[in-house]
Parts: structure tokens; sequence; C-alpha cells
């Protein structure tokens, strides 16, 4: 076992407290981690929030971790001590179902452990990236490219993923045009991976402030999501609108942008319900869909991809005392666009 200090939430909606947990023993098969930076997502305030169903506390949050290899188990092919690694939302799957063999571990049919808020197959509850170390089995590790630094890659383990995978599956590219909604940790990535796919992009944001940067990103288009005149000036022009916001949506707008055959992906989770008219569909043959996440070897072809074409999140690196206040600005918009723990602080 090793001690680690970590973050944690006693109970939902508590203030973080520095606290101590153990890490398991390294098998075989496990790398140790010396984490350096992790990111903060919006699904950490979710669970840490207990938005969602079924919260485990004390809860250490973080699923956008980097940092350096420091000991490997005997039979680790993959890794050595010194490799510069990432771990994202998952770090167990049955590795045998027809999902996990064809590399989408996060639907796993006997259900993926996730990195924190979750129980692994022991029944242990995880505990994830605001922590010093993490052990963690080689298959759900991934290399950090050269080229990616450390602090600015730890998004990419989360929001790059679940930003490129539904990209690349709903065909964003040449000739397509693509509107990514809500400009926040997910959405800035998801422009820059549109863009460099070929896509045609336009931003759809409440924000007056984010058009500048919207470009600098790749966008050729923003939109404000606040003016009537948007939705008359943009009817029926988007193969593929990806929905980034944390918070319900008024489904039936954004539909009304999508050509014939166009798509309206949610990788946004917020808890309550949407509704949604079905003529919204029936009339432009239009689908609503979801993405979760992205398999361990699409994560690491994304992670080539965003150090080929020069992708990285635009961060704001924290020190750990400074995480309650981080998460009070994020529930305000007020995050350019993600912020990402320095581990060394903790
Ligand atoms: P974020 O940084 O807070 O960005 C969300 C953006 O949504 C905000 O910047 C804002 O954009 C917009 N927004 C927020 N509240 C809104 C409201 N009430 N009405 C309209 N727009 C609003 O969050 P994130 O880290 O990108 O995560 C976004 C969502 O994705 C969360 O629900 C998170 O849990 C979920 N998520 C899902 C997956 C998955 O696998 N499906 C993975 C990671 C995260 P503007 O200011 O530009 O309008
Ligand atoms: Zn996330």
């Amino acid at each position: 076992m090793c001690k680690t200090y970590v973050l944690s939430v006693p109970t939902a909606k508590a203030p973080f407290e520095k606290t101590t947990i153990e890490r398991r023993p390294l098998r075989s098969h496990d790398v140790l981690i010396d984490i350096k930076f992790s990111g903060i997502c919006h699904s950490d305030i979710h669970s840490a929030h207990g938005d969602w169903a079924g919260g485990i506390f004390p809860m250490v949050p973080g699923h956008e971790i980097t940092g350096i290899v420091t000991e490997v188990g005997e039979k680790v092919m993959n890794f050595a001590v010194g490799d510069r690694v990432g771990v994202g939302c998952y770090v167990d799957s049955c590795g045998v179902c027809e999902y996990c063999l064809r590399g989408e571990e996060q639907y796993c049919t006997k259900g993926h452990v996730a990195t924190y808020n979750s129980l692994d197959y022991d029944g242990n509850p995880t505990y994830g990236g605001y922590s010093q170390m993490i052990v963690v089995t080689e298959r759900f590790v991934v290399h950090i490219p050269d080229g990616l630094e450390l602090d600015a890659a730890s998004p990419l383990l989360c929001a790059g993923i679940t930003t490129y995978s539904p990209l690349k599956r709903w065909n964003a590219g040449p000739g397509k045009r693509v509107a990514i909604l809500g400009m926040g940790g997910l959405g800035h990535v998801a422009i820059q991976f549109a863009h460099e796919m070929g896509a045609e992009v336009t931003v759809l944001s409440r924000a007056k402030d984010k058009e500048k940067e919207a470009l600098s990103f790749g966008a050729n288009e923003y939109y404000s999501t606040l003016d009537p005149e948007t939705f008359e000036t943009l009817a029926g022009r988007f193969d593929l609108i990806l929905n980034t916001v944390s918070a319900t949506i008024d489904v039936d707008s954004y539909l009304s942008l999508l050509r014939v055959d166009g798509t309206l992906v949610n990788v946004g989770a917020p808890a309550e319900p949407s509704q949604y008219q079905v003529f919204s569909l029936i009339m432009s043959r239009r689908s609503i869909a979801g993405s979760l996440v992205g398999g361990l070897s699409e994560t690491q072809e994304m992670l080539h991809f965003a150090a080929q074409h020069g992708i990285a999140p635009q961060i704001e690196v924290i020190h750990a005392d400074q995480v309650d206040d981080a998460y009070e600005r994020i529930l305000r918009s007020d995050v350019r666009y993600r912020f990402v723990i320095d581990i060394s602080t903790l």
C-alpha cells in the first residue's frame, strides 16, 4: 500500500479537505503514476455536488490526469519508469465483451470502473486525480506524445476525447457544417478538433465576449444563443450540433437548426430530463444522440492528432487550495477555458 495526499469532499457540496488515502499495492500489470496535473471537468462538479444519483463519499474527483511513471509491475509491457502518461475517465473494464473487444471499453457490458466515484471489481471505492499518486492497470494508461505539455494535455484525457470521438463518428470533415453549442472546457477543445478535421465550424454561445477567442480556436462563425434572430438566421443549417452544455437546453430550438438527416449529439450531461416535439425529428428525418468519452485506443489516437495539429486546451493552472473557488467560477461560466490543478501544491 502507499499513502498519498488527496483533495476530497466528505459529503455532497462540502468544501474540499486535504487528507490521505491508501493506493493499492502494485499488481503485476499495474503502473504507479506520480501525478503532476489534474484538470477540473464539469463532471467533477456534478459528482461532488451529488447532481447525479449514487455519489460515493468521501470523494476524490479528477479524471484528467497527467504524470510520470515511477514504478511498474513485473508484467507491464508498454510503460517504463520515467514515461509521460495520462489517465482518463475509467480504470477498468471486463476486457472480453463485444464493446471491450472493439476498443469501446466505456460501453463495457459489465460496466466500466470509473476513475473515481465508482467501485472497482473487488468492491473498493475508486479515487481520482486530485491526488499525488495513482495506481492504474496499464491497459487504461496512455502515452502523452512529445510536443504536448503535461499541464495543457491533462484536459484532453476527458474534454479532448469526449469531443473528438463523436466528431469523428458523425463525420465532421470537409463539406460538413458543424455547430459547437457551449464554449467551456469541452466546447473550446471541440472547436479545435472540428476545425482540424476540416469541417466548417460555428460556435453557439450565450457569452458576448468569447467571439474573438472562438475564431482563434478555428471557428468560422460565432452566434449568440440569447439573440432570437440567431435561430432564424441559422434554420436548417447544420449537419451536426455537438451539445456540450452542462444544463438542459431547449431541444426543439436546436433541432430546428439541423438540415435533413442532421444529428444533435449530446455530450453535456445535466441531471434533469429533456423534452422535445417528435415533429422536430420527423419533419426533417433528424436524430438525437449521445456519446460517452471514448475508448482507450481512440484516446491515444486523439492525443497524437492533437500533438500533430497543435491542438491544446487553453488552461488556467491553479493551486490545490483554489479548487473550491474554481468550482464556483465554473458554475458562473467564468473559466477560460479549463482549470488545471498543479498537484505539486497539494
Ligand atoms: P463547462 O466548462 O462548465 O462548460 C459548459 C458550457 O455550457 C459553459 O461554458 C456555457 O457555455 C454553457 N452553459 C453552462 N450553463 C448553461 C446554461 N444554464 N444554459 C446554457 N448554456 C450553459 O463544462 P464542461 O467541463 O465543458 O462539461 C460540459 C458538460 O459535459 C457537463 O455536463 C459535463 O458533465 C459533461 N461531460 C460529459 C462527458 C461525456 O462523456 N458525455 C464527458 C465530460 C463532460 P457558454 O458560456 O459558451 O454558453
Ligand atoms: Zn470529464
